[in-house]
């Protein structure tokens, strides 16, 4: 007889991030070349980023500013000293053949991102921050990698987080405070789907007993949805294994979008031979330096807890400007590019319950859709104010309403002109309607007498096809007239 399996064990997801980030600088880490090339490959390269036999490296003054910036802003140590090494891998995206990182004195050490919980501020630890400097970018096609190397030299800072985080959901909350913090402080863009926010996700499962389980790190994580779906993924993928008594290795795996996949073993790491880089002194760092970055931050270190003071004077404001509850403002002021978008949209005219609904539920659904950020669409705060519009004055359905926003979320363009050149109309004419509404039912006999019979349930299906037949152009109450007229039986 076999045993009947034991309950499956509840095994505790252990997770830590670690973020390269991008600094707002106008040159390289270590020569003059541009950070900003544009699309042209190998524009901005000198003999310092390519590594050429003598070129002297000279460290970017600002770079260093903006590390120290980003370091205060997480109440993080200063280090007076810290150094660079050359971390060795022949890879083509590295044109030296190493790169040049803080690996054993980092600039910055211990310090704290909060998360709300609540009425809460809970810390969770930020381990080190580390400048150091970009590879190149290759792309493939069938039979050639093709290597641009501007992004060669361009400055990072590496932060790195305690594996302190429990959840999926809670590794995304740290990471979009993250960024809040950097972009606030003005330390990087934060534009994710540009690559100036890259995040790496280490999770392992522990066991009941709390020994240690075995790590995954998971790499390409570009937007913070990946990251959450990322974890969840692996937390469902590391707990099956686990429950089906599976030896766990440990390994590096990307995100495909849809699932993870190896990329490799753990126990096939590269040596990376790190050694002290000989052509730069010691990063040796002053008063004067540090409290010039103290004073160039806006608010004070740790970053007014990370501008919590502020979210709670611009969380009342709102709640009494605009009559929203808690849960919209906070989702409205999640990104500035979106709290500027509905302002924008409010000083136009719009109401602000119906602006934050078409933000909440229609805008958001997109951009998640396609990865993107509000400021990279072409859509424009009139586009809200008409649509709604159309709705008011029922020139338009609300299906066609969201056709549009599709359109000109991609696309930009003039709502009236989209509506009289694609005649999107709504359809008000009764007899119109009737004789649609009579085509669908001509066209489905067998659905008409199932209903007739008593099965309801086909009056969907029927509403369904003339929606169809009318391309969203009728109101559903309309339709809903429509049919049930055309399906009363004749006396
Ligand atoms: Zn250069």
């Amino acid at each position: 007889m076999t045993q009947p399996n034991p309950q499956p064990t509840s095994w505790k997801p252990v997770i830590g991030l670690e973020v390269h980030a991008q600094l707002n600088t106008r040159s390289k880490l270590f020569c003059p070349c541009s950070t900003s090339a544009g699309d042209t490959a190998n524009k901005a390269l000198c003999p310092v980023c390519m590594g050429h036999p003598g070129a002297m490296p000279r460290l970017n003054a600002e770079a260093v500013h903006l590390a120290m910036r980003a370091g205060l802003a997480l109440g993080m140590r200063i280090h007076a000293r810290s150094r660079f090494d050359r971390k060795h891998y022949f890879y083509p995206d590295t044109p030296k053949g190493y790169q040049l990182t803080q690996h054993a004195w980092p600039i910055c050490t211990s310090g704290q991102l909060h998360l709300r919980k609540g009425e809460e501020l809970v810390p969770f630890v930020v381990e080190r921050l580390h400048l150091e400097e970009d590879s190149g970018r290759l792309q493939h096609d069938e039979d050639h990698a093709l290597g641009d190397w501007n992004r060669a030299g361009v400055p990072l800072i590496e932060i790195v987080g305690a594996p302190d985080l429990s959840s999926p959901e809670e590794a995304e909350a740290w990471l979009r405070m993250l960024h809040r913090v950097l972009v606030a402080a003005d330390v990087c863009g934060g534009a994710m789907e540009k690559g100036e926010l890259r995040c790496d996700a280490n999770i392992s499962l522990q066991p009941p007993d709390g020994s240690p389980g075995v790590r995954v790190e998971v790499k390409n994580l570009n937007s913070f949805r990946a990251v959450r779906k990322a974890l969840q993924h692996e937390v469902e993928r590391l707990g099956g294994l686990l429950d089906s008594g599976e030896h766990l290795v440990s390994e590096t795996r990307t995100w495909t979008g849809e699932k993870t996949e190896r990329l490799r073993l753990k126990d096939q790491a590269v040596e990376y031979r790190f050694l002290p880089e000989p052509d730069l002194p010691d990063l040796v760092l002053n008063d004067g330096m540090v409290g010039q970055a103290v004073n160039t931050l806006p608010g004070l270190p740790p970053l007014d807890i990370h501008l919590l003071r502020s979210d709670d004077d611009t969380l009342a404001k709102w709640m009494k400007a605009f009559g929203l509850t808690r849960e919209q403002v906070a989702v409205l002021t999640r990104s500035p590019d979106v709290a500027n978008f509905f302002g924008q949209c409010v000083e136009a005219g719009g109401k602000p319950d119906q602006v934050a609904q078409w933000i909440q539920r229609d805008v958001t659904a997109r951009l998640n859709e396609r990865s993107v950020a509000l400021a990279e669409t072409p859509l424009r705060p009139n586009h809200i104010l008409e649509l709604q519009a159309g709705l008011d004055e029922g020139t338009i359905t609300r299906a066609v309403a969201l056709r549009i926003l599709d359109w000109v979320m991609l696309r930009g363009g003039d709502i009236q002109g989209l509506v009289a050149i694609q005649d999107l109309g709504r359809i008000h004419d009764a007899s119109r309607i009737q004789a649609l509404t009579e085509q669908v039912l001509t066209e489905h006999p067998e659905q008409r007498a199932a209903y007739l019979e008593g099965h309801q349930e086909r009056f969907g299906f029927l509403m369904g096809e003339l929606r169809s037949a009318s391309k969203g152009r009728i109101d559903p109450s309309d339709m809903k007239t429509a049919l049930t007229q055309a399906l009363e039986p004749k006396a």
